[in-house]
């Protein structure tokens, strides 16, 4: 890993705030962080708010949190909490720069590369008939691209609204990108026509903002989204026409879910913001979705920041569609969630059970036996809402479904001797070895077995006849609660 400060690797992550982080956003703001540490290079984060009508302030801080709740920590961008700009390239945010880029479309129409357009929207329309009409793609051929500056410039004054063009060489030729991920890839350059760099209501568009801001950012390696690729030929046209160095680009791989579609709302949750409501762990999040496009040269499955910084590459992405599959993430949750030291496992699921209403002992003692105990049955920290409930106090209830268990004609007395042995237990707590034993001590005096023995004691513990296991939870039971939930079972059946 590069140590010494790369001031020449330099990435950005470009999100736009119309609504929350996607996992596929996540995933690409995570190879790039990786990657500016493991190149010793910089991170930069910039905010593509130039749409006015969906970007709102609410989603810039709603992934700003969910970033920084990944611990994907950028070098520029905005601060995550004041918002402030950090770093020599601001301002970060695209709706704060609109006159750099009417600046830069000066620049482009002195050249030649650009050219105001007056075409109405009907002429547009017309257009675009024409085009499907004879069967191909829209392509923009713009009557005003050779006219003269001075004309444009007489119109505007009287007051006239007009867009900005791109004016695409007429000369077919190829662009050929050589992608870090998928390799060359060649775009015959009248797929385009003269494209819009500035719309007649002033507002830049997306390929436009993103060169301008990479060149003046000093981007050197831009990862991004695959559905990015087609805007790809426009902007190295752009950067042609500027006389700047396109960067190295990598169009990462599409996410799909299990069914092979588009990953979507449609397939669950696909924000960081749910992932972290449903009590995954933003180290498992960062994991699973390296893992979505990427692989570990050691063959690693499970591994920490420091391992993915550490084996990360610019070369090892893969092309093909990413299956995004939930029971992997679970599992991957799992085995982060128990490589976590009790303490701090306690505290990432105490807001889960307090957010549930489940009050357990506060003794580190017997926090620390009971995540022994339930740690292997946890995928997520809100698997222990459900793990923890029948552990909590004053809340046990005889529930309904245990009335059929309770008519049996031996259940009485498998209570009553099971309250009696527990009563008459030693010490304050029972070994699972200790329940086990009691279990026999009642199945002997009162000559039953099977179910008959079983769900009877499960109800005196549980209040029902299904659920957690019972060499689990009764080790994790003060005596004098056992003793007092086989009491209300009895009095209830009086
Ligand atoms: N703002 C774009 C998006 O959110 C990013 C495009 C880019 O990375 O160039 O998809």
């Amino acid at each position: 890993m590069a140590s010494s400060t790369n001031s020449a690797f330099r990435v950005r992550f470009a999100p736009s705030p119309t609504g929350y982080l996607h996992v596929g956003g996540a995933r690409t703001a995570l190879y790039c962080y990786l990657l500016a540490r493991h190149m010793g290079g910089a991170f930069v984060l910039r905010i593509e708010d130039t749409d006015e009508e969906r970007s709102t302030e609410e989603s810039m801080r709603m992934q700003i949190a969910d970033l920084e709740w990944l611990g994907l920590r950028w070098d520029e961008g905005p601060h995550p909490q004041t918002l402030k700009d950090l770093g020599p390239h601001g301002p970060y945010r695209q709706s704060q720069r609109k006159h750099l880029y009417q600046d830069y479309a000066q620049r482009l129409i002195k050249s030649g590369h650009a050219f105001y357009c007056f075409m109405t929207d009907e002429e547009l329309e017309q257009q675009r008939k024409q085009a499907e009409a004879s069967g191909q793609a829209q392509q923009i051929l713009s009557p005003y691209r050779d006219r003269a500056l001075s004309e444009a410039q007489a119109r505007l004054a009287r007051g006239e609204k007009a867009a900005i063009r791109f004016k695409v060489n007429p000369v077919k030729r190829d662009y050929v990108l050589n992608d870090l991920v998928r390799g060359e890839v060649v775009f015959p350059s009248d797929m385009v026509g003269d494209f819009v760099l500035i719309r007649s209501s002033g507002m830049p568009v997306y390929n436009f903002c993103c060169v301008i801001d990479d060149v003046l950012m000093q981007i050197s390696h831009v990862y991004r989204a695959e559905e990015h690729l087609s805007n790809t030929l426009r902007q190295m046209m752009i950067y042609e026409a500027l006389g700047a160095k396109l960067p190295q680009f990598g169009h990462l791989s599409i996410i799909l879910g299990p069914d092979k579609q588009k990953l979507s709302k449609r397939h669950g949750a696909t924000s960081c913001n749910e992932y972290r409501l449903n009590g995954y762990l933003p180290q498992a999040i960062n994991n699973f979705i390296a893992m979505l496009g990427w692989s570990s040269p050691k063959g690693q499955e499970i591994m920490s920041m420091a391992e993915m910084t550490e084996q990360i590459s610019l070369d090892r992405f893969n092309s093909s569609p990413a299956v995004f599959d939930d029971q992997k993430l679970k599992w991957v949750n799992a085995s982060h969630l128990r490589a976590l030291p009790d303490d701090e496992l306690w505290t990432l699921i105490q807001p889960f059970l307090e957010s549930a209403g489940i009050k357990v002992p506060s003794d580190t003692g017997w926090r620390h036996r009971a995540l022994e105990l339930m740690k292997p049955y946890m995928s997520t920290l809100a698997d222990s809402v459900e793990l923890f409930k029948p552990l909590a106090r004053g809340s046990f209830q005889v529930l309904p479904e245990a009335q059929e268990t309770l008519a049996w004609e031996s259940s009485r007395a498998v209570v009553g001797k099971w309250m009696e042995i527990i009563q008459g237990h030693p010490k304050a707590h029972l070994s699972e070895e200790e329940f086990n034993a009691a279990q026999e001590q009642v199945k002997s005096s009162c000559q039953v077995k099977g179910k008959f023995l079983f769900m009877p004691i499960r109800v005196a513990v549980l209040g029902k006849p299904h659920g957690a296991e019972l060499k689990i939870l009764v080790p994790l039971l003060d005596k004098s609660e056992l003793v007092a939930r086989a009491q209300t079972v009895l009095n209830g059946m009086a």
